[in-house]
């Protein structure tokens, strides 16, 4: 068996002390006599995994008392509808501060439901837009924003505000990657791909007061007043997901906490940006100040390069270095499961590759 480094967007690389526990509890999970894969949503040892997991999750992030938390199937791609179904409580629009392309996603889709404002969006996606451009509108039954655009590597260094009206964000991408104060949203969520767990899983933690208002169409399983009042088990969720989304939340504890995570997450970032920075065979098309400590896309400066810096990537155990096909060039996943050394060994490449071929 031989693990490389992988550097892919989502699905993305897993703690490997997860994947090991995961895989000597695969046959029988503690005395149980069976799999979690097999066990039924309604027995005490899965109702027990589950309820640890959000626990660890609350102690993770301090979620207040007065939050739900919810264990959600459907991706971030559900939720773009769920959200506008849920949150515009009688209200006609929204505010969409669109800053990439996960952004444009979220707020065509809201479009169905109501009236999506776009509030903010720079001409290119490599920058965050100062608050004296955003637009608000103090009516707008929420004010959705990406923290991180997965796609074009751009992060909010900041917690915008909006006074009096509840600020929803898409974290799939940067969940659990540094502290964060959750009583500042209304709502947050996140697939569990890309930080957080194998694909199938999304979370949604959402203040209590903003529900039980959905629009009358809003199908059961998007409804999160029915969610939370079922403790996420409206139907089957997706148990295995969650289960390993619960190893995730316990090596992260291990690891220091997300304050552990944001120590590595910035070192780990800032040594590929200071050498993105430091010659010119390779740049970041992204503004300093809305670099992403996740995702950094890089270019090189003769394109003609880069199949041949993707193969010997691959020849060299990087994987999956390949930019979104919306916007070329290359893209290294940092994500809290990718070791420091995975980075070291990227540059180690990245400056043989500049030093034969520049
Ligand atoms: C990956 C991603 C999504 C889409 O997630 P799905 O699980 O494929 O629906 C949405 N938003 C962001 C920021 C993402 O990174």
């Amino acid at each position: 068996m031989k693990r490389i480094f992988n550097f892919s967007a989502g699905p993305a690389t897993l703690p490997e002390a997860v994947l090991k526990q995961a895989q000597s509890e695969m046959l029988e999970w503690s005395g149980s006599g069976m799999s979690v894969m097999e066990m039924s949503h309604r027995d005490k040892d899965f109702m027990s995994i589950a309820a640890q997991a959000e626990k660890d999750l609350r102690e993770l992030l301090n979620v207040p008392a007065h939050y739900k938390v919810l264990f959600l199937q459907g991706g971030a791609t559900a939720q773009f509808a769920a959200i506008p179904m849920n949150l515009l409580r009688g209200k006609t629009s929204a505010d969409y501060v669109v800053t990439g392309s996960w952004g444009v996603k979220a707020q065509k889709e809201a479009g169905k439901y109501g009236k999506a404002n776009i509030a903010a969006r720079p001409g290119t996606f490599n920058r965050i837009p100062p608050l004296s451009e955003w637009k608000l509108d103090p009516n707008a039954a929420y004010l959705h924003y990406t923290p991180n655009e997965t796609i074009e590597g751009v992060e909010f260094s900041f917690v915008p505000q909006s006074p009096g009206v509840p600020l929803v964000a898409d974290f799939s991408s940067s969940f659990l990657s540094r502290p964060l104060d959750v009583s500042k949203f209304g709502l947050i969520y996140a697939g569990a791909q890309k930080n957080a767990g194998p694909a199938g899983l999304v979370m949604v933690i959402v203040r209590e007061d903003l529900l039980g208002q959905a629009l009358p169409i809003t199908p059961s399983v998007l409804d999160y007043k029915q969610m939370a009042d079922n403790e996420s088990m409206l139907n089957t969720p997706p148990c295995y997901a969650w289960y390993i989304a619960g190893l995730v939340f316990q090596w992260i504890k291990k690891e220091g906490g997300l304050e552990g995570m944001a120590r590595r997450n910035a070192r780990k970032a800032g040594l590929l940006y200071d050498y993105l920075d430091s010659q010119s065979f390779y740049s970041s098309p992204v503004e300093k100040s809305a670099r992403s400590w996740m995702n950094v896309p890089f270019i090189l400066e003769d394109a003609t390069l880069d199949d041949e810096f993707l193969k010997g990537a691959k020849q060299a155990g990087l994987s999956t270095l390949k930019g979104h096909r919306s916007v070329g060039g290359m893209r290294a996943s940092l994500y809290n499961a990718m070791p420091e050394a995975g980075v070291q060994a990227l540059i180690g490449y990245m400056k043989e590759f500049a030093r034969t071929r520049g």
